[in-house]
This record gives structure tokens, C-alpha cells and sequence, in this order.
């Protein structure tokens, strides 16, 4: 893994233009698109770097090099798993707490249960029940092994609020785990209400009833929020669990090594700059071969999680993950899923409306520019990034004319006038959902 110089900078360049392209033809899933000779002399570089910007390409999962002589790019039907991977790297990195996690599925939980309940299908109810009769009560924790809060969110019609919730539901479940480990009788009767819980949010969303599905999912959070709190779990971040694995990505040999290597690195407190051993002591660590390690190293890379390095710390060497990389792979996602100006608005004003009760309840004012300064005067690093993605595959560069709308809200927060701050951000959201600053 150190036998070459990073050719990473072109190699991103050239992976870009790829995915442009293929965005640009509709996302033709099946399709064969260009053979590698063709590839390489469209982007005129060697053959390294080509390789190495497929493999972007490929950990996006936005197309797979087929080899051979019928060969060629073959554009793939992508999942949440690497934008979810991006996410809870950068998120535990930045020390997420729990209470942030819980916080933003109270925003938007409802509202999806409330959405699939309008236009539940004879299909979503077969797949709602499915998903309810395989959840196993006393499991691992207050809820089932279970995935019917990701069900709901599919249900939903929106891409943005299935790409989220489901980033969250992974995110709390790594907690579950280690809230788990006490007192299993406790965990035992928890999880079988939950379960009952469940039954009963099922029942509404499946009568169409999306009232009452909108308040049964808040209370189930609420209670779940209790739990956590009542366990001391709410305010601790999320370093040092495990079980990544089974969450994160498709199931290689090369996926789970790395998503041991990233529970390790989680583990010790993400240390920026210091070495996690040479290949062969990792290949001994690990136990697995020189090329599966390779293959884990890169996925890491991928996600700025660790780095091979040469010189005085050589080895790998853990690195800072970047926001960029989250909101990047999180638009392309979002982008295959065929995301509107309306998918996108009605998740960004629940964060946003979210966003002003907890500066009021904070005491902060938000700083400028408005919309970033209020999402981070929320204090929640979770709704942060969110808003973040959401503004930034939406936002205009020049939000100047909405000045006088921003100064309303910031007003009516200054007069503490929680309802009237509500009501101006919301039409102001109304009328220009794609302003962002
Ligand atoms: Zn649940
Ligand atoms: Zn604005």
C-alpha cells in the first residue's frame, strides 16, 4: 500500500467528470458506457490514475469496471451505505452526542410517518408488516432488531428524509448496543414495548391515519430519549463502540475489516497523525491478506478516515474526515434518487423551525450569515451537516435580496417571540426555498 505517490487530486477530477457524465444521460442502470482504452484516452491520463479514479467511481457506487473484452464502465444502481459511512465518520469525529441524534429524529420521524400514512400502498403495507413481524422483541436494547423506522421513512416518497433517517437509525443503534450491555430483563421488557409501539404506529400509518401516526412516532422517540437519559447515554459522543459492520456497507471481507479499523480508530479517540502500524503489522492485526488489506486501506482513504503514509510516521496514519465528503456523496445519492425542490424544502424547514425552538431554548443568537448561523447556533452538529447537504444541493450563491426576511426572524428572536419567529422563517422558506446562506 505504499508502493505509490497519491495520484489522488486528478484521479478525484477525472471520477467527478465521470459522475457528471452519467448524471447528465439520465443514470442508465445496465447500461455499458465506455470501455477502459476508450476512458483513458477521453481523459488523457495514465493508466493509474484512470484506475484509481474508477475505483471513486466504484465506492460511490455510481458505476463498476467490467473487465474482459465485451468490457467497459457499467453504471450501477446505488444504496445509502457509503453516504451513510461519510456521515457517521464525520459526525463521530466531530464528537456527535446522542441527544443531537435523538433530537433531529424527533424533527423528522414524524413527519415521515405522517407521509407514508397519506399515500400508503397495498405494496408498502405488505413490506410495513413484514418488517414488523421479522422484529425479534429482547434483542439488543430498547428497540427490536428491527427496521421499521427506515421502512417508514421509504414509505415517505422522500429521498432526502430516507437518506437521513436511515444515517440516523444506524447512528442510534451503535449507542443501543452499549446502552445494552446492562440489565437484561430491563432491555427485555423495553424492547417488547417498543414493539407494541410499533404495532400501534403500524396500525395508523396503514388506516391512513397520519395524525396519529405523527404523534405515535414522537412519543415512541420520546420515550427512547428517556431511556437513554434515565442510562446517562444522552450527552456522551459517539466514540469507542462497535458493530459498525453489520450497518455500514455491503458485506466484503474488505468492508469488514475496515469498519473494524474504523471502530478501532473510534475507539482510541480518533488520533489525527499518529501511525495504526505498517501493512504487515496490520495484515497480522487483522489476520487477513496483503490485497484484502489494501482494499480496506482504500475504502478508509476514500473516506478520510486513515491514510497510508511514507516517511517518519509512516504506515497508516488516521486523518480528519471532511464535510465535504458527507455532502458530496450524500447529493449524488440524492440525485439518483430523483430529489425535488419540494423534497428537499419541506425537510429543511422541519430542521430549520427545529432549529430556531432550540436557540431560543439555548440563549445563543444565532451569528451570519442567517441560515448557517442559525443552524449552528442550534448547538446540534447533526442538524449542522444536514442543513448543510439540503443547502448546499439546493442553495443560490447570492441570497442578498432576502436580507429584509433575515433580519425579521433574527428580530423576533431577539423579542424572544417564539411564534412569531416560527412563522416568519416558515414564509420566508415558503416563498424562496432555495435561498442558502
Ligand atoms: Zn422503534
Ligand atoms: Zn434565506
Amino acid at each position: 500500500m505504499l508502493d505509490e505517490a497519491a495520484p489522488g487530486k486528478t484521479a478525484t477530477q477525472i471520477a467527478r467528470r465521470i459522475e457528471e457524465e452519467i448524471l447528465a444521460r439520465g443514470w442508465p442502470v445496465g447500461e455499458l458506457l465506455w470501455s477502459e482504452p476508450e476512458l483513458r484516452a477521453r481523459s488523457g491520463v495514465s493508466r493509474t490514475v484512470l484506475r484509481e479514479a474508477v475505483r471513486l467511481v466504484e465506492h460511490h457506487q455510481v458505476a463498476r469496471m467490467r473487465r474482459g473484452p465485451q468490457g467497459g464502465l457499467l453504471v450501477t444502481a446505488p444504496d445509502t451505505g457509503p453516504s451513510i459511512w461519510a456521515m457517521a465518520a464525520y459526525l463521530e469525529f466531530t464528537g456527535v452526542r446522542v441527544a443531537d441524534i435523538l433530537r433531529v429524529r424527533s424533527l423528522l420521524e414524524p413527519m415521515a410517518a405522517a407521509l407514508a400514512a397519506e399515500r400508503i400502498t397495498e405494496d408498502g403495507i405488505l413490506a410495513l408488516r413484514k418488517a414488523f413481524d421479522r422484529e425479534r422483541p429482547g434483542y439488543a436494547g430498547p428497540m427490536p432488531e428491527e427496521r421499521l423506522h427506515a421502512r417508514l421513512s421509504e414509505l415517505s416518497g422522500n429521498p432526502v428524509l430516507e437518506l437521513f433517517v436511515d444515517a440516523l437509525d444506524s447512528l442510534t443503534r451503535r449507542y443501543v448496543h452499549l446502552a445494552g450491555r446492562t440489565e437484561n430483563l430491563e432491555i427485555g421488557r423495553t424492547s417488547r414495548e417498543a414493539h407494541l409501539r410499533h404495532g400501534r404506529i403500524l396500525d395508523s400509518v396503514i388506516a391512513g391515519r397520519a395524525a396519529e401516526a405523527e404523534i405515535g412516532v414522537r412519543d415512541h422517540l420520546d420515550g427512547i430519549t428517556a431511556w437513554l437519559g434515565r442510562r446517562g447515554a444522552l450527552g456522551r459522543p459517539a466514540l469507542g463502540l462497535s458493530s459498525t459492520a453489520e450497518h455500514l456497507g455491503s458485506a466484503s471481507l474488505a468492508v469488514s475489516v475496515a469498519a473494524r479499523m474504523y471502530d478501532d480508530i473510534t475507539g482510541a479517540g480518533w488520533p489525527v497523525g499518529t501511525s495504526l502500524g505498517s501493512e504487515a503489522e496490520l495484515t497480522d492485526r487483522y489476520q487477513v491478506s496483503r490485497a484484502v488489506l489494501r482494499a480496506a486501506v482504500r475504502l478508509l482513504e476514500q473516506h478520510a478516515i486513515a491514510s497510508p503514509r511514507r516517511g517518519r510516521i509512516g504506515g497508516l496514519v488516521v486523518t480528519a474526515p471532511s464535510r465535504q465528503a458527507s455532502v458530496d456523496s450524500a447529493a449524488l445519492y440524492l440525485a439518483y434518487k430523483g430529489m425535488t425542490t419540494e423534497h428537499a424544502r419541506v425537510v429543511r424547514e422541519a430542521l430549520e423551525l427545529g432549529a430556531v425552538r432550540d436557540v431560543v431554548a439555548g440563549g445563543d443568537m444565532p451569528g451570519e450569515p442567517f441560515h448557517t448561523g442559525l443552524a449552528e447556533a442550534s448547538g446540534n452538529s447533526v442538524l449542522c451537516l444536514f442543513l448543510g447537504i439540503v443547502g448546499d444541493v439546493m442553495g443560490e450563491a447570492d441570497p442578498e435580496e432576502h436580507t429584509a426576511a433575515h433580519h425579521e426572524v433574527t428580530e423576533a428572536l431577539r423579542a424572544n417571540d417564539t411564534g412569531l419567529a416560527l412563522h416568519r422563517l416558515r414564509r420566508h422558506l415558503n416563498s424562496a426555498p432555495r435561498c442558502w446562506s
